[in-house]
């Protein structure tokens, strides 16, 4: 799929819910169109050359300050596609209730071709062009990882930005997903692995949608594949696989695929990778790719790039249920064919808002200037002692050893972090399945996100006067 034909898909769903509404004339347009995109074309001087690198910085709307959303390291990162992921992150936030608008950027590089020193200096040079624009500012433009970025990458953008703005107090704030020594949060990283199981933990919960899916139990059991071993899809697995019984039975990665019914272990195919560099060698390998997504399975997560499910492949999917743990993966004219086969796909702007979730909990970290739980965590753990003992004294019995700890502590970052994520996960699926059972006119989750994302982006709009 061209990046143009996934802006386009972002877009016709955009169209169909829109139509649905009854929008004053010409807002829908106005939603729906990218603010700005900041093209840059810098030059660094690297092995004795002059390299001239480009990146993008999208606005997609500027409804609530800051804007949010990552940067993408990726030799093929194009304005399309960031145009698409900023609306993206637009309408996540909208439907998750996290205050920012949507934004997207990325540099067009492959990371495997430098070195560690090189990288550095690129991503400093590309923090100043934004920096100078405000399109990395901790009020108003706040990036974060995604695809071929990562914690090191946004220590890098924080340091650079603190230097250019020294007397900036919450200049911590200018972007998130940072390591937790340099002012990021406990649980960012596993944050869009963790949302995924949050999303399939709530759709769990819901008798109709289970039944839609002609599913049924729990998470216990399930077959699941997944496309992409990454920060995403790794999580996901390994959550999945530990906490929720699923049995992951096939990973699909770009160099090979790994499968095995009785279930792939995932820490081990993790550490394979780390050493290897890929899944050859792996137990359990098979060379190929994409047509390992058709295999039997009751769930399908594609959590590596968009555009892997297209008409070509579609109606020979077998998975009851898709949850879209990266952005884009299924094409709009792929989602009817799966829409009239009667599998539910649990959409993008849902499934991984996991990250942006944390990443606004981290934002929010940087400004109060204190790691959450701090104050509470050693009261609370006073006053559960307090019960605890007056329970003993009132029944003459002592409280359960191996529940004492459990039931005594009070509440860590992490915890914290994790019951954020998981109400949220919780509130987004409740607002979006609701909506899509309101309507005959409804004819999908996606749609029922999107106008859910759309009425609050108006109600803005039409607030701020426009
Ligand atoms: P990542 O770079 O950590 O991982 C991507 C993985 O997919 C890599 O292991 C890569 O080898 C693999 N891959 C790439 N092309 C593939 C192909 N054709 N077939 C199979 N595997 C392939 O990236 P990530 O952060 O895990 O992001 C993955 C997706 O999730 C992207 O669409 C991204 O936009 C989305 N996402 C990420 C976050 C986040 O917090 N990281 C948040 C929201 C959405």
């Amino acid at each position: 799929m061209s990046t143009l034909e996934f802006l386009k898909s972002v877009d016709t769903v955009f169209d169909e819910a829109a139509n649905i509404l009854n929008l004053p004339y010409g807002l829908a347009n106005k939603i729906k169109l990218a603010n700005s995109t900041y093209t840059v074309r810098f030059g660094v001087r690297l092995k004795g050359k002059i390299y001239t690198f480009t990146g993008y910085r999208s606005v997609h709307s500027e409804h609530m300050e800051p804007v949010k959303g990552g940067i993408r390291y990726a030799p093929d990162a194009d304005q399309n596609e960031v145009e698409a992921l900023a609306a993206l992150m637009t309408y996540k936030c909208a439907l998750m209730e996290i205050p920012f608008g949507g934004s997207k950027g990325a540099l067009v590089i492959n990371p495997n071709d430098w070195e560690e020193s090189e990288l550095e200096k690129i991503t400093r040079r590309f923090t100043q062009e934004l920096a100078k624009r405000d399109l990395i500012h901790p009020s108003q433009n706040v990036p974060a990882p995604d695809m071929g970025s990562g914690e090191r990458e946004m220590a890098w953008i924080a340091d650079e930005y603190r230097r250019l703005n020294p007397s900036d107090i919450n200049s911590r704030a200018c972007v998130t997903g940072k390591p937790v020594n340099k002012g990021g949060i406990a649980g960012r990283v596993e944050a869009t692995g963790r949302g995924v199981q949050f999303g399939l933990r709530e759709f769990f919960r819901n008798d109709k949608d289970i039944k839609l899916a002609k599913l049924n139990g729990t998470l216990d059991g399930k077959r699941v594949i997944v496309q992409g071993f990454g920060n995403v899809g790794f999580h996901a697995s390994l959550f999945l696989s530990e906490e929720d019984k699923c049995i992951v039975t096939t990973v699909i990665e770009r160099d090979g695929v790994v499968y095995n019914e009785k279930g792939i272990n995932i820490r081990k195919l993790k550490f394979h990778m780390e050493q290897t560099g890929g899944t050859k060698g792996f137990e359990g390998y098979h060379e190929g790719g994409k047509e390992f997504l058709l295999n039997d399975c009751e769930i399908l997560i594609p959590a590596a790039m968009e555009g892997v499910i297209t008409k070509e492949n579609a109606n020979k999917i077998k998975a009851n249920l898709i949850i879209e743990a990266a952005n884009g993966p299924i094409t709009y004219d792929a989602d009817k064919i799966l829409e009239k086969m009667g599998v539910v796909i649990i959409p993008d702007m849902y499934a991984n808002a996991g990250g942006v979730t944390v990443s606004y909990f981290e934002w929010v970290k940087n400004l109060t200037h204190i790691r959450f739980g701090r104050m509470q965590r050693r009261e609370v753990e006073r006053q559960n002692l307090s019960i605890i003992e007056a329970i003993e004294k009132m029944t003459g019995k002592s409280f359960p050893l191996e529940l004492r700890d459990n039931v005594m502590q009070g509440p860590t970052e992490l915890s914290l972090v994790r019951s954020g994520l998981d109400d949220t996960m919780r509130i987004g699926y409740k607002a979006m399945s609701d909506k899509f059972h309101s309507s005959e006119k409804i004819k999908s989750l996606r749609i029922a996100s999107m106008i859910i994302a759309i009425e609050k982006v108006s109600e803005a709009y039409v607030s701020l006067g426009i």
